[in-house]
């Protein structure tokens, strides 16, 4: 790469504009990693490509100059998807924001990945629709990477994931060529590739536009919180509200740890000595939402609620929201870093891993703050630490191993949303058999036989030291962590 690099910085300007492209040291220290901040890589350079061709034009330079290349969107993924594990080039879509169309008829909207989340579901609004996922990051992770990670969020227990609302993709593949995967409806007619590409986490080619569903917005909403005296019954609760056949549009927990640190953030009146804060939330016709509400209530007090509240009107609705939505910012002041884990676990054992989870943070002497998306079983435990303590650090990771074991014994697995990414990816073997494995990888030998889109992610190749399931991108130099 040194030997070819300012002709190669050069040829890059010419596709995508002499700003695009960031070669200065400090610059490309600022994509050293994503949110999850153990891996770090700084990449060769950086580009900023302002569309599809320029997309496809810069993959193929960089194929021809034999060097690899990362799809980055806002970096807001917590299982380093889009550090550059090999260097290379990291290939930022940030700049791709228009929002190209929105059919009110079809009820579908066609945008360029770039654009936020958030602001799909604002110029959606006008036409009394939204983008039914929600990931707590909507306001800065993009399509791009949601459609990466096939992103959920509060909402996913009733509407689904990323997948459930991408009807198209245009892809740019790992060797510069261009598709569309899926169409314009929801049906599938022959190999479903655009079920095969949502989820690939950016090992399989770039997204650079899609078509995406739009939902209606409901005509009534109700959102409620309940006090219990401790997670273990909150999750019992969550589990006979579905067991009673109501599928509330929402269903998240927060521990007492989180709850306190949310009050002391953004004063919203919460009850502190609360052992858990669990928000559901019903919608539909006024008549389907009065009778789930009564049995809610029901299972809920019945369940040991200390205090149940329905929100009056939306202010009220969107204070609760808050609460849960500051919960991660909101802990930065109890320490200045958290490790987010992402397990899943069947719902049913909602109280027993909760419990489990509590023990491990006492075994290895780590606070961990829980926040859970209750009603699907998706556990985001929040390892907090102080990057200064290695021996914290070190702590924190092994309990993190260890609660991912848990969820897996459980009859779980590593991943709800966050994805695989560098993080997870020793574990893999723990989920899938070689076979399995070798499978997966075929799949991605097969658009990608070099090796070069996003590549060392999402799949173990017991290959080279890089490869073999160690992490040797650590930023801590932690005796017994990985390495070469
Ligand atoms: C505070 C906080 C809260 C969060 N809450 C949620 C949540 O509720 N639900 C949830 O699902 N996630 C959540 N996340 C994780 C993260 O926001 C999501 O994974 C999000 O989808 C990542 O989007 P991004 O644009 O930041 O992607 P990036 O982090 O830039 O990239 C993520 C992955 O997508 C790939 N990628 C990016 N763009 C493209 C593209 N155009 N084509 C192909 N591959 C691409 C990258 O290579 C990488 O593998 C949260 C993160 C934070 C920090």
């Amino acid at each position: 790469m040194a030997q070819n690099r300012a002709g190669l910085i050069s040829e890059l300007k010419t596709i995508v504009g002499q700003r695009h492209v960031l070669s200065d040291p400090v610059d490309l220290s600022v994509y050293e990693c994503d949110a999850e901040t153990f891996d770090v890589a700084i990449p060769d350079l950086v580009v900023l490509p302002g569309s599809s061709q320029e997309v496809a034009a810069v993959v193929k330079l960089a194929n021809r100059h034999q060097i690899p290349f990362t799809p980055r969107g806002a970096g807001t993924g917590l299982s380093g998807g889009a550090t550059t594990v090999r260097g290379g080039i990291s290939l930022v879509l940030s700049r791709m924001t228009k929002i190209l169309s929105v059919d009110a008829d079809e009820q579908t909207a066609v945008v360029e990945v770039g654009v936020t989340n958030a602001a799909v579901s604002q110029a959606a609004a006008k036409f009394g629709l939204h983008y039914a996922p929600d990931p707590s990051s909507q306001a800065a992770s993009t399509i791009g990477g949601n459609i990466a990670e096939n992103a959920g969020g509060p909402h996913t227990l009733k509407y689904g994931l990323t997948i459930d609302h991408v009807l198209g993709v245009r892809v740019v593949l790992a060797n510069g060529e261009t598709t569309t995967f899926g169409g314009n409806t929801t049906a599938t007619t022959g190999i479903d590739w655009l079920g095969l590409f949502v989820g690939s986490e950016g090992t399989l080619g770039f997204a650079t536009e899609a078509t995406l569903r739009l939902t209606m917005a409901p005509p009534a909403v109700k959102t409620m919180i309940a006090y219990f005296d401790t997670v273990e019954a909150g999750g019992e609760a969550v589990s006979k509200v579905v067991a009673a056949g109501v599928v509330p549009a929402a269903m998240e927990m927060i521990d007492r740890l989180t709850l306190n640190a949310v009050e002391d953030a953004v004063h919203l009146g919460l009850n502190r000595e609360a052992g858990a804060l669990l928000i559901i939330e019903l919608d539909g016709s006024e008549i389907s939402i009065s009778f789930e509400k009564d049995v809610v209530e029901r299972i809920i007090s019945d369940g040991g609620a200390t205090a149940i509240r329905w929100a009056k009107d939306a202010e009220e609705r969107a204070k609760i929201w808050k609460a849960r939505k500051a919960s991660f910012g909101s802990l930065g002041r109890i320490a200045p870093h958290g490790y987010v884990l992402d397990g899943v676990i069947p719902r049913s054992r909602l109280a027993q891993a909760i419990r489990q989870i509590g023990d491990i943070g006492k075994q290895y002497g780590v606070q961990i703050a829980n926040v859970y998306h209750a009603g699907d079983g998706n556990l985001h435990p929040c390892l907090l630490y102080h990057q200064d303590n290695l021996e914290e650090v070190k702590r924190v990771m092994e309990a993190g191993r260890k609660i991912l074991d848990l969820c897996v014994q459980l009859g779980g697995t590593l991943s709800g949303e966050h994805g695989i990414g560098i993080e997870k990816l020793e574990a893999m073997s723990q989920v899938f058999t070689e076979e399995e494995l070798a499978a997966m990888a075929m799949v991605k030998s097969t658009f990608d036989p070099e090796y070069r889109c996003n590549p060392g992610k999402l799949l173990p190749m017991p290959k080279s030291c890089g490869e073999s399931g160690l992490r040797p991108l650590l930023r801590y130099t932690l005796s017994g962590s990985g390495g070469c």
